[in-house]
């Protein structure tokens, strides 16, 4: 049998793992200094949720999802997004009813079916925010001002958040704009690329965001959503545009944002990278009023982002955390192993050669380790129940008592 890991997933390892644990620490940090919660939802879930919520006719759920049946026939899909996942948890575990308001985070693997490339995954990895019960622009604004100080944190600072409105359901507003912008692609269907002249009828919001030129020049003439929405989608965009100019976030509107997603109304908003290359949108989120209902809930009013972890390790590098540990050598394998031991009960971070090698050979690995102090239990040392600690940065060697080389290091260390 030949071993070979599956297209389009990765192990990550080394310092992939620290990026990782470096932008989720950060995460965790911002996220709790704006009161969102863990959820950890499952990996898999019933295909239909995300059938029902993300839409049958989006490329997630038509094309890309990772589909299983169970031993009894069922339809299950590997999650390939994590609202509708937290939504179910939240009308599952009935949680709105002792809280008009609600915020959540999460981290974990998404899978999408896609083509792989340079920061795209079949296994990829996602943080996400939801606020749930809240109408006004302040939770859009809130969830924007999360993402700017968690990029700050991180040191990211060549970003730049596009937004838009894609309004609501109301027969005035997105469904008035989407006959509109029907009505004007048909004139120019011949110069829509296949895809779009496909999907023109039942997806028309879509052509606005083919990467196409012929697409991006028809489109470039196309009637604007801002003109159409209602006017209670309309006040909620400028309420929201006035609130980010008064926070002084830079941001620029973008009509041909429309996200992948059936779900979203009103706000939709993404943030890009130029350091990413072709797949260059860091995250994106937007406002998802109607999906409790969708799935037969009280209405909620809610909205959520979801920042691709992988390509913002691309993009980080975290500062090397200067920790300080211990090598023991030594020339009795108990006498060793006993006070790596005793070391690491106390939280020292200590390391010792498993083969006991020569002691020249334990020296030089101690090096390459980059202690900071070496702990030397030579013949000598032993039977005086003593052992010599070396400083690594200055060569200095002090004697101390086996007994009280714990405390020592603790207080070196705090020095
Ligand atoms: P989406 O909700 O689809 O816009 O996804 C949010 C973010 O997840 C994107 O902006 C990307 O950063 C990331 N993402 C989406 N799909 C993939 C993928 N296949 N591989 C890596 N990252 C992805």
């Amino acid at each position: 049998m030949k071993l070979k890991i599956v297209k389009g997933t990765r192990d990550l390892y080394g310092d992939d793992v620290k990026r990782f644990q470096y932008i989720e620490e950060k995460a965790r940090q911002v996220f709790s200094v704006y009161g969102y919660q863990e959820i950890r939802t499952p990996i898999f879930e019933k295909t239909e949720l995300f059938a029902h919520g993300v839409g049958e006719g989006t490329d997630i759920v038509g094309k890309e999802m990772f589909l299983l049946e169970d031993r009894r026939g069922r339809s299950m899909a590997l999650r390939p997004e994590g609202t509708a996942q937290v939504v179910r948890s939240v009308i599952t575990n009935n949680m709105m009813r002792q809280n008009n308001h609600l915020r959540f985070y999460y981290f974990g693997p998404m899978f999408r079916y896609e083509q792989p490339q340079k920061g795209r995954f079949r296994q990829f990895y996602q943080i996400g925010a939801e606020y749930f019960g809240v109408s006004t622009p302040d939770a859009d604004l809130e969830l924007i001002l999360i993402l700017r100080q968690f990029f700050k944190e991180i040191q990211l600072h060549e970003i730049s958040f596009q937004l838009n409105t894609i309004g609501c359901q109301k027969s005035d507003c997105r469904p008035a704009y989407k006959n509109k912008l029907i009505e004007f692609l048909q004139d120019h269907v011949d110069s829509l690329c296949e895809n779009c002249s496909n999907r023109m009828h039942d997806n028309p919001l879509r052509v606005l965001d083919c990467k196409n030129e012929s697409c991006i020049a028809v489109t470039s003439e196309a009637p604007k959503i801002h003109d159409t929405v209602c006017s209670d989608c309309k006040d909620h965009f400028s309420e929201l545009c006035h609130m980010l100019d008064d926070h002084q976030v830079s941001y620029s509107v973008n009509f041909r944002l429309v996200r992948g997603l059936d779900y979203y109304s009103k706000t939709v908003f993404e943030v890009f990278s130029d350091n990413l290359g072709a797949q260059n949108a860091a995250g994106g989120g937007g406002r998802y009023d109607g999906l409790f209902e969708i799935y037969g809930a009280k209405v909620v009013p809610a909205i959520g982002f979801a920042l691709g972890l992988d390509r913002l390790a691309l993009l980080t590098s975290p500062e090397k955390k200067e920790q300080k540990s211990v090598f023991v050598v030594g020339t009795d394998r108990g006498a060793v192993c006993k006070l790596v031991a005793t070391c690491r009960e106390e939280d020292i971070i200590c390391q010792y050669d498993p083969f006991q090698s020569s002691m020249k050979s334990q020296f030089r690995q101690a090096n390459k380790s980059g202690a900071w102090k070496v702990l030397i239990l030579g013949e000598e040392e032993l039977k005086a129940k003593q052992v010599s600690v070396k400083d690594m940065q200055d060569g200095q060697q002090t004697v101390v008592e086996l007994s009280a080389v714990v405390g020592y290091l603790k207080k070196s260390v705090a020095n």
